[in-house]
């Protein structure tokens, strides 16, 4: 008779993930990937007007290693790209990406040769924030579209 059979099934993966996903979400430390123009709006994002403290993810981290949201903010030519993928593959498990504004999501007004058509030609993104540029309160609202998946993680994933 296990410990699991005296709580009951799920007991305690249920418990450590609830435990897990507080202290991930409410930490969640952006790696910011400031390409062009959206890039200012991204840094108002981190000011104090927004306050992203509110939601612990003040803390800026410009090595991949510390990071676990990758923040790409801007149009991404093919050339950058290659950096942009090695950057995501140095960042560790869990991670999750945000595409700000309409250039990392689609290519936006650039149809010409050297841009991408949005950065999820070459990494998985989890949330597209629309605008040219998007506002700080919408990349906020990602962020917290992001807290929201994070609390349905489970740590049987990382494994
Ligand atoms: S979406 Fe607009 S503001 Fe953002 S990088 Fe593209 S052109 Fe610049």
């Amino acid at each position: 008779m296990g410990v699991e059979s005296a709580f009951g099934e799920g007991y305690i993966t249920t418990t450590v993930d609830a435990l897990a996903n507080w202290a991930r979400k409410n930490a969640v430390w952006p790696m910011p990937m400031g390409l062009s123009c959206c890039g200012i709006e991204l840094m108002a994002f981190a000011g104090p007007r927004y306050d992203v403290a509110r939601f612990g993810s003040e803390v800026f981290r410009f090595s991949p290693r510390q990071a676990d949201l990758l923040l790409v903010a801007g149009t991404c030519t093919y050339k950058m790209s290659k950096v942009v993928r090695k950057i995501w593959d140095q960042m560790p498990d869990p991670k999750w990406c945000i595409a700000m504004g309409a250039c990392a999501s689609t290519g936006g007004m650039f149809r010409s040769y050297p841009v991408t058509q949005g950065i999820d030609e070459f990494i998985p993104v989890d949330v597209y924030v629309p605008g040219c540029p998007p506002r700080p309160d919408a990349v906020i609202n990602a962020l917290m579209q992001i807290q929201e998946k994070i609390g349905q993680h489970s740590v049987l994933m990382d494994r």
